[in-house]
């Protein structure tokens, strides 16, 4: 599916002994430390978005890879929808979307993804969808569809997409979604070339590297924004690496968050990296040129995604302000 993180909140982290790998701050898998836990949905907040998304029958990825965040972002009315269906064409292994073969694509998604946007009075929508390489656009014409329908009938709304990698097809894919005029382009490269193997085994990393390069050669005033987790065993170097990557590719904002295990057959949390760990990430970053970073145990691509939006807005225009 289109690069969500293992999001799992009740995750259930296998008893093992771990060796202690590459971070001095990290703690065993074990034993899920306190900065990881949250509280259960309960507001009418949470229940008002629900009901909301059953009715039109659309899913999130809030709900479908189970993240940590429901809670708090549903009662504030953010959702992440996801277009295409439920069901991924791909089997991640840090992913708890369902795999199988998907149904056809909804012609009234696109409607009903705005209805959700005026319902809720968004101010900036997240919209992603599953992998569909069973089509022959792999679903761009969807993306675009939604992006149409919103800028009809919310016009004010700002539009974040967050996309799979269009194995195969991703210049037509990215050229005919970058021209409906999206906000920010989002592609997650979800973990360093060394793991993708084993987590992201439908994927190729430096694929997804060019997806992201293309977008801003497309068009260099689009936001782009790309995210990875960490505790998946990755070495602190790598992750710089991909840090570099992702500013060769002109990514704009990166994210950072910790992987959590969504059931047993997922891939295991090797580590939990701390928030200082975090903190150190994320000065690493900025000094690496990102316009935005937001790197913390519980940080997901879209998470804070409109009020990040609007940093980023004005941390180009501070950066152009200086430049003259
Ligand atoms: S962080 Fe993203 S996926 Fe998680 S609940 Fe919030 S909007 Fe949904």
């Amino acid at each position: 599916m289109a690069n969500r993180r293992g999001q799992g909140w009740q995750a259930r982290v296998a008893i093992a002994i771990w060796p202690g790998m590459n971070a001095p701050n990290a703690v065993p898998r074990q034993r899920k430390p306190d900065w990881i836990r949250v509280k259960a949905p309960t507001s009418p907040g949470y229940a008002q978005t629900r009901d909301l998304m059953r009715s039109l029958g659309l899913a999130t990825v809030c709900e479908e890879a189970a993240c940590p965040n429901i809670g708090e972002c549903w009662t504030k009315k953010h959702a992440t929808v996801m277009i295409l269906g439920d069901t991924c064409t791909r089997a991640c292994a840090f992913c708890n979307v369902k795999t199988g073969m998907p149904r056809a694509v909804d012609p009234l998604e696109p409607e009903h993804v705005a209805i959700v946007a005026a319902e809720l009075g968004l101010e900036h929508i997240v919209i992603t969808s599953v992998d569909r390489d069973d089509l022959p656009d792999g679903g761009a014409s969807q993306f675009v569809k939604v992006i149409e329908a919103l800028r009809r009938n919310t016009p004010n709304t700002t539009i974040e997409i967050l996309t799979p990698d269009f194995r195969n097809k991703s210049e037509a894919a990215v050229e005919a979604i970058v021209d409906a005029g999206p906000d920010v382009y989002n592609h997650n490269l979800e973990t360093v070339p060394r793991l993708y193997p084993t987590i992201r085994p439908g994927a190729r990393y430096y694929a997804s590297l060019r997806l992201l390069e293309s977008v801003k050669r497309h068009d260099p005033s689009i936001f782009t924004k790309s995210g990875i987790m960490v505790g998946l065993g990755e070495q602190r170097l790598e992750v710089h690496q991909v840090m570099d990557d992702m500013r060769s590719a002109g990514v704009d904002f990166l994210t950072m968050g910790q992987y959590l295990q969504p059931t047993p057959r997922h891939a295991n949390v090797e580590e939990f990296v701390t928030p200082q760990a975090f903190d150190a990430y994320a000065a690493i970053a900025r000094a690496k040129g990102f316009l935005l970073v937001a790197a913390s145990p519980l940080t997901r691509s879209s998470y804070h995604a409109g009020d990040d939006f609007k940093k980023m807005q004005a941390n180009r225009a501070a950066k152009l302000a200086a430049a003259r």
